[in-house]
């Protein structure tokens, strides 16, 4: 007999981050959010923003916040796609750049260990992949990437490994596939690494994608973007034209546009979390453990005393949250957010008690 549950769609979503309710208690450390609120320009919008406004829907091309990102990359306001986060941003890339319509889809390249969303996009989509693996050191060869036949994706820097690749294998992964789409997802971009952004002039077939989540304290407010060729932007916004007119609200928009404005602060915020993230790489290589050197604002690490899922747990029950991977190639390995000075000292205080590293 039929039943709807023969025919509905099943997939394997991807799974946050734990997202508790806010604790004073909690010493969050596990979704690379970041520890400092976001520009008080921000928080002036909310004061003074007019509930009555919400009765109307938002311009559908975002074009106050299109405009205040074109300025800032210094690319026409046809060169940016905003979206609900990178997340949406990055899913409608998929859809619109390797579901592969009117011809079969082809698979598209990313490394092995990255953002494990890619893998469940291209599920959702029904876009084949192959997985390529990094190095032992989680570099990347730019060979493995060469004449990719349905694209590419790439987080640089790289998460949850927190390593940049040069700008130079960058351009020699674009280069080497003129014919299909390459992602780069510079989700952490602010923190280190080279920004592809300036390859644009040179390449058609590369998109930029980045976020308001991690440098710019925005991860509750839910704001994304793309830049690219004016061409691979409007096919874009053809696939979200196609689901959703309305994905950035009213409040997204001129809170998004507040933080762009306030380029100090932002400057002042990346800083202190680097200065907060040398300091923690020096007191945790005096501990014994040891990560790839850092453009991001987490830290990747291991120590060859203590399992990971183990020292995991012990954190969790003092309140201290990180992140855990089991898969193959991570699950030695814990992805620590970058706090604030407070934060890094507390997870340290515990670290220089935690029996296991010092036996
Ligand atoms: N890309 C990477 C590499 C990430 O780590 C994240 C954060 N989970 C995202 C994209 C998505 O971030 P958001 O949707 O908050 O912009």
């Amino acid at each position: 007999m039929e039943n709807w549950k023969t025919r509905v769609r099943r997939v394997t979503p991807y799974t946050p981050g734990m997202q508790p309710a806010p604790d004073a208690k909690l010493i969050k450390l596990n979704t690379n959010e970041c520890p400092y609120p976001p520009s008080p320009k921000v928080a002036e919008v909310f004061a003074r923003f007019e509930a009555g406004t919400l009765r109307l829907y938002p311009q559908p091309d975002a074009d106050a916040l299109t405009e205040a990102l074109a300025a800032y990359h210094g690319v026409a306001k046809e060169q940016v796609f905003t979206g609900v986060g990178s997340d949406e941003v990055l899913a409608l890339a998929f859809l619109t750049f390797f579901a592969g319509e009117g011809h079969e889809a082809r698979p598209v390249f990313f490394p092995d260990v990255t953002y494990s969303f890619y893998a469940v996009w291209a599920d959702l989509f029904g876009i084949p992949y192959e997985t390529k693996a990094l190095r032992e050191d989680f570099s990347l060869d730019a060979a493995d990437y060469a004449d990719a036949p349905g694209g590419v994706v790439l987080a640089n820097p790289n998460a949850p490994t927190s390593l940049a690749a040069p700008l130079s294998l960058i351009e020699e992964i674009v280069a080497k596939n003129r014919g299909t789409v390459v992602i780069v997802d510079e989700a952490y971009i602010d923190f280190g690494g080279e920004t592809a952004l300036p390859l644009l002039a040179k390449y058609d077939n590369l998109l930029v994608t980045r976020t308001f989540s991690k440098s710019r304290a925005m991860a509750g407010m839910r704001v994304g973007y793309a830049v690219g060729n004016a061409e691979l932007i409007a096919c874009l916004k053809n696939t979200k034209f196609a689901y959703n007119s309305y994905t950035m609200s009213r409040v997204a928009i001129e809170t998004g546009v507040a933080s762009i404005r306030d380029e100090a602060y932002f400057r002042e915020t990346v800083e202190k979390i680097k200065a907060t993230r040398e300091r923690l790489a020096k007191e945790l290589s005096a501990l014994g453990f040891t990560f790839p050197p850092s453009a991001a604002n987490f830290l990747f690490v291991r120590h060859p005393q203590a399992d990971a899922k183990t020292l995991y747990e012990a954190l969790m029950k003092e309140h201290i949250y990180v992140r855990y991977f089991a898969a193959p190639r991570t699950k030695d390995y814990l992805r620590v957010t970058v706090g604030t000075e407070e934060e890094a000292e507390a997870l340290l205080a515990f670290l220089r008690a935690y029996p296991p590293l010092h036996g």
